[in-house]
């Protein structure tokens, strides 16, 4: 039998699936996170399948990603009982103009993925270090990147440009949204498990500690609140959503560097930032700090007002469908969305909202919670490829 892995690096951690090659769809065995990557790394392991829920956690010490990926094949050999990796799957942020699909990872690719640093400068050189460690790691396994942005890569000009001078579009200053692996799987399961909505208008509203939406018509992505990079659209844990770029300007006139700027942007802003409390959600609903419920009320009325625009750019809405840790687990939260979304012809179902259903509207319009699973997505383009060799 054959694994897959699949690697999400971030700046400071780096998640991981194992899978074993199995059709029609890949089993997934084990998952795990390593965290604080620096001089405290340390490695959370959950099992699935027959020790379902099973966790551990080991110490290992200073790692950066290309340790991490060492620690990690060392913690997972005797899991595997001689099973051999045959295939690596990567998430990458950034697919630029190019790369509209999953890829084969050769040194010639990671020197184009390399040059789209520029595009995401806090993500992709993470996403790029892991590729190689894995690379160096599994020499004979392939090695496949999944791009966040390749599902958006068909949007139609109107939604892949801003109204700048055209030579900025000519540069690369698109219109990319991200989640593209969420939104992947949230498509390829209303296909399967909702045929009647395949070619339906869909809003899918990803709400987790990033937080983006996307119109999807027919299972294709027309549009994503999300732009040039992940910081537009939504207000997010803690990075602002949707921003007047004359506030950029005034920072900068105020003295401001960009990297000081970029540390308000991506790391101070959003519901951290409105609340001065925390970027989680869970605390926010549970406190009766006034500033968390200013918080969840801009929040919520901002998601609202992206509906709206997601139904206008779909000529209409069929479907609404909640997913990420927010939008899988909070009823209060999709409650108060739905509240006052009636006039597209939703109606909450409240129970249903209350008791974790799939389906929580009983209006004319679906409202429906899907758990995504972007782990899947990278594990079957690893599948995909490797039955392809
Ligand atoms: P990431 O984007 O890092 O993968 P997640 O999708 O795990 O993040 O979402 C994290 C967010 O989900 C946090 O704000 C967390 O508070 C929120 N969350 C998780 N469970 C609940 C819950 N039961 N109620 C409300 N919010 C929740």
């Amino acid at each position: 039998m054959s694994i897959i892995l699949t690697l999400n690096a971030g700046s400071s951690s780096l998640k991981y699936s194992v899978y074993r090659d199995v059709s029609p769809d890949p089993v997934e065995l084990i998952s795990g996170q390593v965290e604080n990557l620096g001089p405290a790394a340390r490695q959370i392991i959950k099992h699935h399948g027959q020790n379902n829920g099973q966790k551990e956690i080991i110490e290992i010490g200073a790692a950066d990603h290309n340790l991490a990926v060492k620690a990690i094949l060392r913690s997972l050999a005797p899991m595997l009982n001689n099973e051999t990796v045959t295939g690596v799957g990567h998430r990458v942020v950034h697919g630029g103009v190019e790369f509209d699909k999953p890829c084969l990872l050769n040194d010639e690719i990671m020197e184009r993925l390399r040059a789209l640093i520029p595009l995401a400068p806090l993500h992709q050189p993470h996403n790029l270090a892991c590729a190689r460690a894995a690379i160096d790691t599994f020499p004979d396994a392939i090695q496949v990147a999944c791009f966040d942005t390749a599902f958006h890569r068909g949007h139609p000009w109107v939604n892949d440009t801003f109204a700048l001078p055209k030579r900025f579009y000519e540069q690369g200053v698109r219109r990319y949204g991200f989640h593209g692996l969420s939104y992947d799987y949230i498509s390829a399961t209303i296909a399967e498990q909702h045929p009647d909505f395949a070619d339906a208008k869909v809003v899918v509203a990803h709400l987790g500690n990033g937080a983006s939406m996307c119109a999807l018509n027919n299972g294709k992505s027309i549009g994503s609140s999300m732009g040039f990079s992940a910081l537009d659209g939504l207000p997010m844990g803690t990075r602002c959503g949707q921003l007047d770029p004359g506030v950029l300007l005034y920072l900068m006139d105020q003295g401001h560097s960009s990297e000081q700027i970029s540390r308000i942007l991506y790391k101070e802003s959003g519901l951290k930032g409105l609340s001065g409390i925390t970027s989680d959600m869970r605390e926010l609903l549970a406190s009766d700090d006034e500033n968390a419920k200013r918080a969840i009320d801009y929040y919520v009325f901002r998601i609202r007002r992206e509906v709206g625009a997601m139904a206008a750019i779909l000529g209409g809405i069929d479907a609404l469908i909640f997913c990420g840790g927010i939008g899988e687990n909070s009823p209060e939260i999709r409650a108060r969305i739905l509240d006052r979304l009636g006039f597209l012809g939703f109606e909450l179902d409240v129970d249903a909202n209350l008791n974790g259903a799939r389906d929580i509207s009983v209006g004319k319009t679906e409202a429906l919670v899907i758990p995504t699973d972007e782990e899947r997505v990278i594990a079957r383009a690893v599948k995909s490829m490797s039955h392809a060799e």
